[in-house]
Parts: C-alpha cells; structure tokens; sequence
C-alpha cells in the first residue's frame, strides 16, 4: 500500500562535539523515504532548489523512492544547520533554518498520489500539510503528522488545524510540552488526542518513546548504543518504521501500534549511527529483524501471574500489609 509524504528534502549542516558535517542529504521527507522504502512503496512531494544535485535523486530512486512529486525550482534547498553540545548527543540547537524554495512552495499531487491510502505530513509549514491533505481524493486510511517547535511557534494556528484530522501524531517530548501547554507527559499528550489524533506517539530520544492510543500507554525504550554518531532523522526514521508497519500488515490496533513502536525504535536506532543517512542505505533485512528479536529480548521479563507473589512469604513488609 503506498504512502504518501510531504515534507522537506535539504541540505543539513551538523556539528556533534567530536565531529561535523556541511550540507549532507537530509530533510524530514528524505530520512522517512529512505527509512520506509524497506516496507512499502513510497511516493515524496517536496521542493528542491537549482543547486540540488542529481546523484541525490539517484540515491532516493535506487532505494525505490517514486520522485515524480520533488519539484525543482528556481533558488537554494532549504537548508538546516544545528548543534548537539551535550556528550550524550540528546541536547540540540538549531543554528539555522533557510526555508528557500519551501517559502514559495505549492504542492501539486498527481492522480494517484491523491489516491494513497496513506499519508505522512512529514515535519515542514503546516499549511502545505493542510494543503496536500485537501487534495487528497478520499480521506486516506491513516493520517499520520510531525511537526517542530520551528511551527508550534510560529504557525500554531494552522498547526491546530492540521491535527485535528491526523489519526497519529508524532512530537518530541519537549515539543509536545509546548504544544500542549502542559509539563505532564501524560496529561500532555491527553490533552493533544482530546483535540482529534486518536494515537499520539511522543519520542523521547535515548529515553525511548510513549505511545497513547484509546485508553492504552506503552513504553519502549532506545536501543542502548555504546556509540552515537548524529541524532539528526532519527524522528523520522522513527516514522518510517512505525508507518511501513502499519502499511505493510494493516494493523492499527493498540497492539499493532505497540509492534510499530519498536520497529520505529529500531530505525531510529539505525539511523544514529551514521551521518545523514549513510547507515540507512546499508541495512540489509537481516540486520532489521535480528535487531527487532533484540528488542524483544531488552524488554522481556516474567509477568506476575495470577497466585504469583513478588513478596516472599516469610517476611512481611509492615504490620499492617
Ligand atoms: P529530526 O532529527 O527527526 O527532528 O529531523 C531533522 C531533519 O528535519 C533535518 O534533516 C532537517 O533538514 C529537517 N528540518 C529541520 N527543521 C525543519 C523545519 N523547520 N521544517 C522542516 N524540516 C526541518
């Protein structure tokens, strides 16, 4: 089933504190189409500038990426620049945004890519998300949504908008506190489904991620990684495998959100450990399931069963308990 994105292709300049990168391939559009091209076709509408250059086209073509829908215009590709300063890499700036060919941007969907039965609105303005949301022929079956503090600022208005008719919202846990005007992760992201999303997914970095879907939570956590590379992508990296779970089985049950969780876990947890998305474009099937068996591993523990005591016997606690 194809999935649709809108988002940003660009060119990110990264500084980590032991190591940097100028004007890599990045954007939200590319690291969840690269990500997701493993699970199912995908289609990207995007702009890029004159400078944009042909091998990276080439590149999202090679991974079976439909680039019908990148636009090339007149001007620079939006560009991103931002700096990791802590060790742990789980604190970043931004240094810099250049919407450039984004600021004129006007998305223009082909037949079938009205038809998709899923669409990303991958992190970009939120009034090119409403605007490829409406020229969709038919309400697709999910609707999923990203956005930044870059729009919760600036365009709140729209953004509100564009989330009352998304079915699953991605946010950062800082971004879903401002967002919702609420300290309380829980209360937070409460607050957020109260206002349409029926599943909001809040990504807490190397803290894991929280999912909230009918009256269910589930916790999973980041792959422990003895090295970080750069953090940039791993949101959407993080979408790609939630959503290509998603397309690929069908499922948007609780329990399928719960399995869509860890294999997003585990692309997010790919996608650190390279620059840009250089370690993306080596992943081989196997190194996805033999990382998805060790998540289950990391997280597997005996329930407590019915008649089962975590408490021995023998030594009560208190007097009264
Ligand atoms: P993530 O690390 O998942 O938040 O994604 C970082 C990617 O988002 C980078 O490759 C940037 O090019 C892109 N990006 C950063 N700021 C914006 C913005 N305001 N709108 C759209 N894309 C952005």
């Amino acid at each position: 089933m194809t999935v649709l994105v809108v988002g940003s292709v660009a060119y990110d300049s990264v500084t980590t504190p032991t190591d940097s990168r100028e004007d890599s391939l990045g954007g939200s559009a590319t690291y969840f189409s690269i990500g997701i091209s493993r699970f199912a076709p995908v289609s990207v509408i995007a702009v890029i500038g004159d400078d944009f250059q042909e091998r990276h086209i080439e590149l999202m073509r090679s991974r079976g990426v439909d680039v019908s829908g990148l636009q090339r215009q007149k001007g620079e590709t939006f560009r991103w620049a931002g700096e990791y300063y802590s060790a742990d890499l789980n604190a970043r700036t931004t240094l810099d945004t250049q919407l450039n060919v984004f600021a004129e941007f006007s998305p223009k969907l082909s037949a079938e890519q009205r038809g998709s039965p899923y669409l990303f609105l991958a992190n970009i303005d939120p009034e090119l998300q409403l605007d490829v949301l409406d020229q969709m022929e038919r309400r697709p079956d999910l609707v999923a949504l990203d956005s930044m503090n870059f729009w919760i600022d600036g365009k709140r208005k729209a953004l509100n908008r564009v989330v009352s008719e998304a079915d699953v919202l991605f946010m950062d846990e800082g971004e879903a506190r401002d967002y919702a005007q609420e300290g309380n992760l829980v209360t937070a992201a409460r607050r957020i489904m109260s206002m349409g999303p029926s599943a909001v997914v809040i990504k807490r970095g190397e803290h894991g991620v929280l999912v909230f879907s009918a009256n269910t939570m589930f916790s999973a956590p980041a792959f422990p990684l003895d090295h970080v590379v750069d953090p940039t992508g791993a949101g959407d990296t993080f979408a790609a495998g939630f959503i290509g779970y998603v397309a690929a089985t069908g499922d948007k049950t609780p329990e399928g959100y719960r399995r869509a969780a860890i294999l997003g876990s585990v692309m997010g947890s790919f996608c650190v450990q390279g620059f840009s998305v250089d370690k993306l474009l080596t992943l081989t099937k196997r190194d996805i399931e033999d990382r998805f068996r060790a998540f289950t591993d990391l997280t597997a523990f005996a329930p407590l069963r019915d008649g089962d005591s975590i408490f021995p016997s023998s030594r009560p606690l208190c007097t009264s308990c």
